[in-house]
């Protein structure tokens, strides 16, 4: 799947929030929204009252950009989160959480949601054992996600968990020192994001 290559910290601008696509950085005065509070653009600090349509289209960038989605494989995402039984907005939710670059990120084996990406599709990570290297792959309770044993994966891995040994895991993961398990589904109290997920599912589903 495409993914975005631009700026990323334009696209925190845009939103006019921290979306933490940076790892480290966003927690440092390097931080380009600590120091440029205000939309990228020549004229966009001129821009006129939101629209209500415009609200909700902002609900779904932001959603799309924190989990690094491009609007095709989103649309995919709401569909089968329509599909399935309960609120739509929480299936959506779980879905985007449950996908592998995500766990990689939460159990704090990689630095960004973009390392954690890259270390998959670089093959450094097992699912139960088998090589997997697609960063969209859905875990499952029950599924182990294990570095894969090799000098320089170990090396990566370390470092990522010292960086974060601060952050926990969320509670649907259990760490036990370079291996992952998921335990349970994520939940909408889990996602720690501010989203309104309602207004993504009142504008996708018009
Ligand atoms: Fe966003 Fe991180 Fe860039 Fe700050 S450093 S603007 S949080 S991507």
């Amino acid at each position: 799947m495409a993914r975005y290559i631009g700026n990323k910290c334009k696209l925190c601008r845009r939103e006019g929030m921290k979306l933490f696509l940076k790892g480290q950085r966003c927690f440092t005065d390097k931080c380009a929204l600590s120091r440029r509070d205000y939309p990228p653009g020549v004229h966009a600090q001129r821009r006129s009252k939101v629209t209500d349509y415009g609200l909700h289209l902002r609900e779904k960038q932001k959603l799309k950009r924190i989990y690094g989605v491009l609007e095709r494989q989103f649309r995919l995402y709401f569909k089968e989160a329509e599909r399935r039984k309960g609120n739509t907005g929480e299936n959506l939710l779980s879905l985007l959480e449950r996908r592998l670059d995500n766990v990689v990120l939460a159990s704090g084996f990689a630095l960004s949601r973009n390392h954690a990406r890259q270390m998959i599709r670089h093959g450094h990570f097992r699912v139960n054992s088998r090589r997997v290297d697609i960063p969209s792959f859905q875990v499952r309770p029950g599924d182990k996600v294990v570095p894969r044993e090799h000098e320089k994966t170990k090396k990566m891995v370390d470092e990522a968990i010292e960086v974060n040994k601060s952050q926990a895991a969320p509670d649907w993961i259990t760490v036990t020192g370079e291996a992952a398990e998921v335990v349970g589904l994520p939940r909408r109290e889990h996602i720690i994001h501010p989203i309104q997920e309602q207004l993504v599912v009142e504008l996708c589903s018009k």
